[in-house]
């Protein structure tokens, strides 16, 4: 495709919109792209999460088929990096990781990668007495991890050094676009909120501790949204709360205190590890996550937002979905000036 004269913006700099234009470079060499946003690298929900390969079963596209080729291709596109030298310049790290439940058998099964991953098992008796007494239900599994505060940085370097442009701008609508740019992908996560008046994306707030300790290397999920995972600089995401409809961008201390008293239940020995940070972030949660073309006050968009709790994992998927939604617009766009 000729895709000389493409003008064609992003908004958002997350971990969506880094994708989005990642994908875009490779596929429309020629086209002249600019990343626009208000936030970047640690100010976007994205260095919030941890960013562990696990969707909840609750994950939803338009359709299951859509959903579970967006999570197969972001497998095989996060494959693809960490096979190479420069997986951990990425962020990226394998990771393994026990479940336990108390409670529910099903919280531990996940239809959604069983087959995907290299392994995944019930756990056998010795296991289940890993993380103390009482555990009923347990299983293990191989997956990968994506640091956003490496992910992030790696490829915007990538991006300017292929002639893509970088902009600190905040955008109100699509309309103040329309003269300067021939397409428009949407990945504002919460920001689509106002931008599209879209009152079904929801904030699932979220809460996580950092904490140094090297010695970790597997991650440790527990009953009530309970998670240590650890990363490659030796600093694990303690973790978690999902409050719905919260906007509280603050830290609140009772929540830390609820997230250390269930992790130290869960690995003791955390108790002795250094706090590094306390975040927070809005989970832009939507159902179904919105990727889909538009066109707006004149302006060709292909919205790709609302992937609450699952963001960092199914960026790649939902991405080269918006792309080839965005090429055929383009291709749409070149036909009408004939
Ligand atoms: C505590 C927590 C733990 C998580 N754990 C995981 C996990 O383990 N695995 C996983 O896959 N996901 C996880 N997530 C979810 C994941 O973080 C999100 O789904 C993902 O970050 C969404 O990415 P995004 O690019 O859409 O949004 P963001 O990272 O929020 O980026 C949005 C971008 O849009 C820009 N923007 C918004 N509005 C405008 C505007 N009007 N004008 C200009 N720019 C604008 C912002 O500045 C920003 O650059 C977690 C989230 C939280 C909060």
């Amino acid at each position: 495709m000729d895709d000389k004269s493409s003008k064609i913006a992003i908004i958002g700099a997350g971990v969506v919109g880094m994708t989005v234009a990642k994908i875009l470079q490779r596929d429309l060499r020629n086209a002249n792209i600019s990343i626009l946003a208000d936030a970047f690298t640690q100010d976007t929900v994205s260095c919030v999460a941890a960013g562990i390969f696990r969707p909840g079963t609750s994950f939803r596209g338009p359709t299951k088929e859509v959903t579970k080729k967006w999570i197969d291709e972001s497998w095989y596109f996060w494959q693809d990096i960490i096979k190479t030298s420069e997986a951990q310049n990425a962020g990226l790290m394998t990771l393994s990781s026990y479940i336990f439940s108390k409670e529910n058998y099903h919280v531990t099964r996940n239809h959604l990668i069983e087959k995907l991953v290299p392994v995944y098992r019930p756990v056998d008796e010795d296991e289940l007495k890993l993380c103390g007494e009482g555990w009923k239900y347990g299983s293990y599994f191989s997956t990968i991890k994506i640091g956003c505060d490496k992910y992030l940085p790696w490829v915007e370097k990538s991006f300017t050094e292929n002639g893509g442009k970088i902009v600190r701008e905040r955008i109100d609508n699509f309309a103040s676009l329309r003269s300067e740019f021939d397409l428009v992908f949407n990945c504002t996560g919460m920001g689509a909120k106002a931008l599209c008046n879209d009152y079904d994306l929801v904030p699932l707030r979220g809460q996580v501790i950092k904490v140094r300790v090297p010695s970790l290397k597997m991650a440790f999920y527990g009953d009530y949204d309970t998670y240590v995972i650890p990363g490659l600089d030796g600093v694990a995401t303690l973790g978690g709360v999902r409050q719905y409809d919260s906007y509280n961008r603050e830290v609140c201390k009772h929540d830390t205190a609820a997230i250390l008293e269930r992790c130290y239940e869960l690995l003791p020995f955390l108790k002795k590890s250094e706090i590094v940070a306390e975040k927070v972030g809005l989970r832009p949660h939507r159902v179904p996550v919105r990727v889909e073309p538009e066109i707006i006050d004149g302006v060709k968009v292909v919205h790709c937002y609302g992937h609450g709790g699952y963001g960092v994992m199914c960026a790649p998927g939902t991405a080269l979905d918006a792309v080839q939604m965005g090429c055929d617009m383009l291709k749409s766009n070149i036909r009408s000036k004939i």
